[in-house]
């Protein structure tokens, strides 16, 4: 197999953002709290042959219902690197949360890519619990089942390789059965935490995000994360607004917007 056909093309795309304090952000709040704004992304994994979305991302009405600030469609942001979500045959799920798992409806050929553990999690005796429920939508969740019983669901168990260069790692902690991707590209091992680490500082500093399942499987996910990519440099924080500082834009004119996070840093 030639280098072209095993490595692949990563973006990070902003689609919403959240003004708020650090307080907010790390279990126990925070000392020195001030402004720690929240960025929200969709990822893509582009390859020669096949292409990867990483989550899905929520729409306007669902940001009107959060009080975020909508700042494209996942889907228009989807098309400013090129990928017409009506095309996408991939989608890995990296769990059901209502930013990641919103806009299901937007791949109408796409199979899905999630964890048993968050399955059943979502769909089981904890959502009786309102805690529980918090960062989840019941619309998500049914959209999802609707698409296990149209036959588009790909369940998976833990580790598992989509296809060569692109494995899925199931860490838990934030979610029962929150995965997180693992991608060969040119600068080695890159990998998407998505929320097992929302903001570099959570697992830099050893400081887990509020929101929780299980705390000891989140600080365990750190030391997974730092053992799958090629270096913590390769790690991709799921919310952190300094993704969009540390990377290249995808082209010219997409600053702010989409970012190769398969390319060498260059911001601070
Ligand atoms: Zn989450
Ligand atoms: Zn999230």
């Amino acid at each position: 197999m030639s280098t072209n056909d095993s490595t692949y093309e990563v973006y990070a795309i902003r689609y919403a953002h959240h003004p708020r304090r650090a307080s907010e952000n790390f279990l126990g709040g925070d000392p020195h709290d001030g402004p720690m704004p929240m960025d929200y992304f969709v990822w893509a994994i582009v390859g020669v042959q096949r292409t990867f979305v990483v989550d899905c991302g929520f729409d306007a009405e669902m940001a009107r219902k959060r009080g975020r600030q909508l700042v494209r469609t996942p889907a228009d942001g989807l098309k400013t690197i090129g990928i017409d979500p009506a095309a996408v045959r991939d989608v890995i799920v990296t769990h059901m949360h209502y930013d990641h798992a919103g806009c299901l409806d937007m791949f109408p050929s796409a199979k899905y890519h999630v964890q048993d553990r968050e399955m059943a999690f979502c769909t089981g005796r904890l959502m009786c619990h309102e805690h529980a429920r918090i960062p989840f939508e019941a619309g998500d969740v049914v959209t999802m089942v609707r698409k296990i019983f149209e036959g588009r669901v790909e369940f998976h168990d833990g580790d598992d390789e989509l296809a060569p260069g692109v494995t899925i790692h199931r860490v838990g902690g934030h979610s029962m059965g929150l995965q997180v991707v693992r991608v060969r590209t040119r600068r080695g091992w890159v990998v998407l935490a998505s929320d097992a680490s929302h903001y570099y500082a959570n697992m830099e500093q050893g400081r887990p995000y509020p929101i929780l399942y299980n705390v000891g499987d989140l600080l365990e996910g750190f030391n997974t994360l730092r053992r799958l990519a090629e270096s913590p440099a390769h790690i991709i924080p799921g919310h952190d607004p300094l993704v969009l500082v540390r990377y290249p834009a995808a082209r010219a004119g997409l600053e702010g917007v989409a970012v190769r996070v398969d390319a060498e840093l260059v911001g601070e």
